[in-house]
């Protein structure tokens, strides 16, 4: 088990598979089970995380061993330092066409989406308005509801049915005092993809300053920041293969801009805190590998999630999908089954090697249904009868096949233990 294992005989193994793993990806084998575990797992939760590609991890460790100089002294050992960390500003910003100089490294999504709404206030004091959505991550969500009780204003705009944003809503919604609009450019939960070149335009043309998290996007479907007019766009490394714990902001030249945290001047005083250069490093690496494997992503993974999300639906009665179908990542599917517990099913996926999730979240010893699943209107039975599969580019048909035949067994058995008690509840005429 990794556990067991120090960090080096970690990195060594990797290193001894990398041959491995990487012809196991481009011939689609199956990486996910390695030497690393001894018990196999089957991960299809890719938007929750993605494993670190062996060539990040390659391309890290020198950063933690040999050269682990600050990037800020004088001398050549820290020189050095510095140059790597330009190399991987620039592969970051080639992944969304941005200038070098518009990526502010971070550390993490969270501290990305943060610091660009706040930045928007800061820089607009006689603007105290901030228009999102009710989808948006926790990182927005929770930040909105802190912002309000700081004395902002915060909209959380409503969605539709399938997830998708009413744009005519969003543009009269815009006020004079809007310092920011902010609106995910893909749900991480459903995987719906909101039009951010039209919702981008709406804003320049009303004046507000414009935000995308683009953490689930990046790695999955090109961006070009240069598309639209994005002032403001988060990244985060662990969604493309690379560690937990650093991220991005797209700051767009001439977008008005103060930082989050204060400190020391580095990232040209836009981000205080000395560098996380291993992280840097590995993002880097990682945005050059996601370019690469873009067609893999929107093909092979889409039509391994097709495949998945088909049969599924046709072979498991009583069950839908949530979100739109055509406008969405190509590697999510999120599906309620009726009449099951989400977390049950996830327990006994579990016990069959199979990591997925639900966007339940356990607040105060029950479970509160999903806020996004919520928005859309889903009954909250629905709600927390729903699954999310994430799948990536190590995910192979065979893993799909053992989901498909694992999950049918695993919903009948939790609605037949269901039965009676539903049975119980219906002759006692309790409806809901
Ligand atoms: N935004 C979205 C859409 C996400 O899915 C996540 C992570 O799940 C985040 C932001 C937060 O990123 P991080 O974990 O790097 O803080």
């Amino acid at each position: 088990m990794i556990g067991h294992q120090d960090g080096f005989s970690v990195y060594s193994t990797l290193a001894r598979n990398r041959d491995k793993l990487w012809f196991g990806r481009l011939c689609g084998e199956s990486v996910t089970a390695n030497s690393m575990n001894q018990e196999r797992i089957y991960y299809f939760d890719n938007n929750a995380t993605t494993r670190v590609a062996p060539e990040v991890l390659e391309s890290m460790m020198p950063f933690l061993t040999e050269h682990w100089g600050n990037a800020s002294s004088a001398y050549r050992f820290g020189n050095h330092v510095a140059r790597e960390i330009k190399v991987a500003r620039a592969k970051v910003a080639s992944l969304i066409n941005a200038d070098p100089n518009e990526v502010i490294f971070t550390g993490c999504g969270t501290e990305s989406n943060n610091a660009a709404w706040q930045s928007a206030l800061l820089t607009q004091p006689d603007k105290r308005h901030i228009l999102t959505t009710s989808v948006e991550h926790s990182a927005n969500m929770k930040f909105g509801e802190e912002l309000r009780r700081r004395g902002y204003e915060v909209t959380f705009l409503p969605v539709e049915s399938d997830g998708s944003l009413d744009i005519h809503l969003l543009e009269k919604s815009i006020r004079p005092d809007t310092a920011l609009a902010s609106v995910m450019f893909a749900n991480n939960e459903t995987g719906v993809l909101f039009p951010i070149d039209e919702i981008s335009a709406i804003c320049r043309s009303r004046g507000a300053l414009f935000h995308t998290d683009a953490v689930q996007v990046a790695g999955k479907l090109p961006i070009d920041v240069r598309d639209s007019r994005i002032d403001y766009l988060s990244l985060s490394a662990h969604k493309l293969h690379a560690p937990k714990g650093i991220g991005v902001l797209f700051v767009r030249k001439g977008a008005p801009f103060t930082p989050y945290l204060v400190g020391g001047g580095q990232e040209k005083g836009r981000r205080g805190g000395t560098e996380n250069v291993p992280y840097i490093v590995g993002f880097g690496r990682a945005a050059e590998l996601a370019i690469e494997s873009l067609p893999v992503e929107r093909n092979e993974v889409r039509k391994l999630r097709n495949h998945l999300e088909e049969t599924i639906l046709v072979t498991i009665p009583r069950t839908s999908r949530n979100g739109a179908r055509a406008n969405r990542l190509p590697n999510t599917c999120n599906l309620a089954f009726e009449g099951v517990e989400a977390e049950a099913v996830l327990l006994l996926l579990d016990q069959a090697g199979i990591c997925a999730s639900s966007g339940s979240a356990c607040k105060t010893g029950s479970l509160e249904p999903s806020h996004v699943l919520t928005a859309m209107g889903l009954p909250a039975t629905l709600s927390r009868a729903s699954i999310r599969f994430s799948l990536g580019i190590y995910n192979t048909a065979e893993e799909v096949e053992h989901v498909l035949r694992e999950l049918p067994l695993i919903i009948s058995r939790l609605r037949a233990a269901d039965q009676p008690v539903a049975a119980d509840r219906e002759a006692a005429g309790v409806t809901a």
